[in-house]
């Protein structure tokens, strides 16, 4: 649905204090789009809450400082707005109680989202939560500054895979480009994000690469980030996001896995597919869910029968036996 409900716009004009939900997790997509409609939202008077996000991420650390916003949320408010969040389960509440009676709006391009809000703006065909923002924004007629273009600037960018992966349409490209003239500079937010790596991403990639598997002639990868190398070479399984993205430029590759022993019994998986293969479905089974192409679960087992488990159900999906 690519039209903007307009019980949406109704509850964000009728209401005076605002909170702001990202996933947990969160991305470039969540934590942009979110700070985005939290400085757009401030500057056309209305108070807006952010509950702080369990965990920062590192690599968006330089955007912490483009919100006013986390944390202290009070305990009256009139909406809730969660952003990129394809089920109530995905989000990251901080240490926000999620309060009763309070309307709560969904906004998401997940196609797999199960319309959790009392209002649900969901278009499977965005290319990411921030093309869908930046729309809302517009149609407030409110300001846009550059800290605001550079947050969904982040947004779109990181959710297409630098404007590569196959949901990169017209929208994302226009859109960027209309970020570029309110004052995102491309260059800036590309170095900061994919070129500014901790020594510990760097010796996670070589774990992750040096654990790498391959079944069916290559056609199936995994790569594995296990606690024994993280503790010895002394990494975090958090810096990994965008490791996953090396199996796939490996040739012949039609799905790849990368497996996080986040602790003992305890595996988050991060799926990849080619165009075709509905690789949400395997992170379904294990209670997971994403994209038709991205997706992801955490399976609390060990990391071998995790693997087990999870191989067979790809081996199914694509008809191997
Ligand atoms: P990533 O591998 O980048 O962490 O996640 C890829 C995609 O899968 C993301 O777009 C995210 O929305 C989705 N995803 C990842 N983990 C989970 C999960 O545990 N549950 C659900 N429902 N979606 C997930
Ligand atoms: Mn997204």
């Amino acid at each position: 649905m690519d039209k903007i409900p307009e019980k949406l716009i109704d509850l964000i004009e009728k209401s005076d204090s605002l909170v702001l939900l990202s996933h947990k997790n969160s991305d470039g997509d969540s934590l942009g789009s979110v700070i985005a409609l939290e400085r757009v939202l401030s500057k056309i008077g209305k108070h807006i809450y952010v509950p702080a996000p369990v965990v920062f991420p590192q690599r968006y650390s330089f955007m912490h400082k483009y919100s006013n916003g986390w944390g202290n949320v009070p305990d009256k408010i009139d909406a809730l707005l969660a952003v990129d969040c394809s089920t109530a389960d995905r989000i990251d509440w901080g240490d926000f109680e999620k309060p009763d009676n309070v309307p709560f709006a969904n906004i998401d391009h997940h196609d797999g989202n199960n319309n959790f809000g009392d209002i649900n703006w969901v278009n499977p065909s965005a290319p990411a939560a921030g093309t869908m923002v930046y729309k809302l924004i517009r149609s407030l007629d409110a300001p846009i500054d550059k800290e605001t273009a550079s947050s969904l600037y982040v947004a779109i960018m990181t959710d297409t895979g630098r404007f590569s992966f196959n949901n990169t349409n017209s929208d994302a490209l226009k859109i960027a480009g209309e970020l570029v003239e309110f004052g995102a500079e491309p260059k800036f937010l590309t170095t900061n994000i994919y070129f500014n790596f901790s020594e510990g991403y760097l010796r996670n990639i070589g774990i992750a690469l040096f654990n790498s598997r391959s079944f069916h002639r290559g056609r199936i990868l995994f790569l594995t980030l296990d606690r024994a190398a993280m503790l010895s070479f002394s990494t975090s399984p958090e810096d990994s996001e965008g490791i996953i993205d090396f199996a796939m430029s490996v040739r012949n590759v039609d799905v790849a896995a990368l497996f996080k022993e986040i602790a003992p019994n305890n595996i988050r998986v991060s799926f990849r597919s080619r165009r075709g293969i509905n690789i949400a479905k395997v992170a379904e089974y294990f209670d997971g869910g994403g994209h038709p192409n991205a997706a992801g679960c955490t399976i609390l087992s060990n990391l071998v029968m995790a693997q087990t488990a999870v191989l067979e159900n790809i081996r199914k999906l694509l008809g191997y036996r």
